[in-house]
């Protein structure tokens, strides 16, 4: 991202709002969203093998792992306004496993970048699959889209509920409902 530009690009959409750049509260604003802007979108700088950069720990038991409300913050691809909730991952491994900060950078690594929520969610499972060569993988994102809530029909308490199995979550009812079960229990 050319910061430079950037601000050149957002002080134009100011005066094409109507508002005057140059006015106190608006002088440094240009600078700011292009600074806020690179921080929501350096996802894109990121892959997969560099956010895990080797963390993966041996494990005998191959149990389901689950780790739920994972704090996500993405922006949605059709207005540019942020989308937020929580990402609930489950996992099956065949031996290896990863550190719950690294299933948040994948997270992060994914929502940091204009998304759909459904993409996001499978970008997030096919990763942790093929990065762990999971036996199965299942992830559960329940957000809310400020395009929906401050536009249009303003359904503010609407709550977006994707999800993504993969391997033995997508084939095996026993193992989905499991997790399903694991996710949803009181908090
Ligand atoms: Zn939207």
């Amino acid at each position: 991202m050319n910061h430079q530009r950037v601000q050149e690009l957002v002080h134009e959409l100011i005066k094409e709002i109507g508002e005057d750049p140059e006015r106190e509260g608006l002088k440094e604003t240009p600078k700011r969203v292009a600074k806020a802007w690179e921080y929501l979108l350096q996802g894109y700088k990121k892959d997969a093998t560099q956010v895990i950069n080797g963390a993966l720990f041996e494990q005998e038991l191959n149990n389901m792992i689950v780790v739920r409300d994972i704090e996500l913050y993405s922006l949605c691809e059709h207005h540019m306004l942020p989308f937020f909730g929580r990402c609930h991952i489950g996992y099956i491994s065949r031996g290896k496993v990863l550190g719950v900060s690294k299933l948040a950078r994948i997270v992060d690594m994914y929502a940091r970048r204009l998304q759909i929520q459904e993409r996001l969610t499978n970008q997030i499972a096919t990763t942790i699959k093929d990065v762990l060569n999971a036996e199965g993988v299942g992830v559960v994102i329940e957000a809310q889209h400020l395009c929906m809530m401050m536009r249009g029909v303003e359904k503010q308490n609407s709550l977006l509920t994707t999800s993504s199995v993969l391997g033995s979550f997508r084939d095996e009812d026993s193992t989905r409902m499991e997790f399903m079960s694991l996710i949803n229990r009181q908090r």
